[in-house]
């Protein structure tokens, strides 16, 4: 039996026609740019995630661009971030002339190591960017308590936690601001790219609102340079359609995660922890298991989807050597890079797959 990672296919078969005639409004109305989607879902969006504020983006790596240049983050200044994490995080920093200043992660949930933080800050220091990797929220208590204290902005990447909770709270809702992605592979896709910032920054929404178009406001008049991250509004079309089925979609992952969970007790399989008082939304179901990458090619054979999320830590990646931090300087990370590996998680699995998958792991390990 085949189990692909992941199987868009069989989630647009069930909401096809809706798709399709909310498409059709505004190819009708030839609205292209911009418009009433676009606004709807940002109004929907800032709900769901505990905001007053959205502003749609062209993509959740502009979303992370827009929300540095927003903050008038650039040259000599340090963001702090984790090295484990999608590319876009720490290269976003990179790309407004700032510097990525890495913390190690805590090898339980992934996510950076609040406990690490403190030493990193300097008086160049701007902002902390955690990212909620695989959809659990990074710890953002001792995180919101050090940002406070050194006055530093936080921008939470949430593009892998899309509606996932911390003590209550929603992602995005506890920083400066939060940052989504609507990548078709994200847990509130799009058909194509897209992505949103959510904020309760009055002033920082208007900042992000201009800077999406060119820093422009009204026609022709710029305050600051911005660029063109605006959303498209078939790209809101299509996420509105999807939005109402985000939470039963995010359940249905959590129940395959307690699936497998379950049947891997007792092996060698290192299950997702996740922390008290997280709910993870589980973007990705990501295991720690000894030879990985032999247990790949044992999955690749057997017709089972799996990824490596992520083989390679941003402070050893060649576009960063110029940080200066080589081999050792970020154990756990790098710990975690040949040890990780994501199997199929997405809602429409049924039991008979899981159970292939389940199979296919412990034959291996046995
Ligand atoms: C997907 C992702 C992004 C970038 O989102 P795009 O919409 O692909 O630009 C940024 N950070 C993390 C952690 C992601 O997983």
């Amino acid at each position: 039996m085949q189990v692909p990672l992941l199987d868009l296919k069989a989630q647009y078969a069930a909401i096809r026609d809706e798709v399709l005639a909310k498409i059709n409004e505004v190819l009708d109305s030839q609205r292209c740019i911009g418009g009433p989607m676009v606004e709807e879902l940002e109004r929907a969006v800032a709900g769901i995630s505990g905001c007053k504020y959205a502003v749609g983006v062209s993509s959740g790596t502009d979303a992370l661009l827009a929300s540095l240049m927003s903050l008038n983050i650039g040259a000599g200044d340090e963001v702090i971030t984790t090295p484990f994490t999608f590319f876009a995080t720490a290269g976003s920093i990179a790309r407004v002339g700032a510097k990525p200043v890495f913390v190690d992660i805590d090898p339980k949930t992934f996510n950076i190591s609040p406990a690490l933080i403190e030493a990193a800050i300097t008086p160049r220091t701007k902002a902390i960017m955690p990212v909620h990797l695989f959809g659990q929220m990074a710890d953002m208590d001792p995180i919101m308590r050090l940002a406070w204290q050194a006055s530093l902005a936080v921008i939470e990447d949430a593009a892998q936690a899309i509606s996932a909770t911390y003590k209550g709270k929603k992602a995005g809702e506890m920083g400066t601001c939060g940052c989504f992605s609507f990548f078709p592979s994200k847990n509130l896709g799009g058909i194509g790219d897209g992505g949103m910032v959510v904020t309760n920054d009055e002033k920082l929404h208007h900042r992000l609102f201009i800077l999406r178009n060119h820093g422009m406001e009204p026609k022709y008049y710029h305050h600051c340079i911005g660029g063109n991250f605006r959303l498209d509004p078939i790209q809101a079309a299509a996420l509105l359609v999807k939005l109402p089925h985000l939470d039963s979609w995010s359940a249905a992952r959590r129940k395959n995660a307690a699936y497998y969970t379950k049947k891997f007790r007792g092996s060698a399989v290192q299950t997702p922890f996740i922390s008290d008082g997280c709910v993870s939304i589980y973007n990705q179901y990501v295991i720690r298991v000894p030879r990985r990458d032999d247990l790949v090619k044992h999955l690749q054979s057997k017709g089972i989807g799996c990824e490596i999320y992520y083989p390679v830590p941003m402070h050893l990646q060649k576009c960063f050597v110029s940080l200066g931090k080589g081999a050792g300087s970020f154990p756990e990370s790098e710990k975690a890079a040949q040890e990780v590996l994501a199997l199929p998680i997405y809602p429409e699995l049924t039991d008979e797959m899981k159970d292939c998958v389940v199979n296919a792991v412990l034959e291996f390990l046995s």
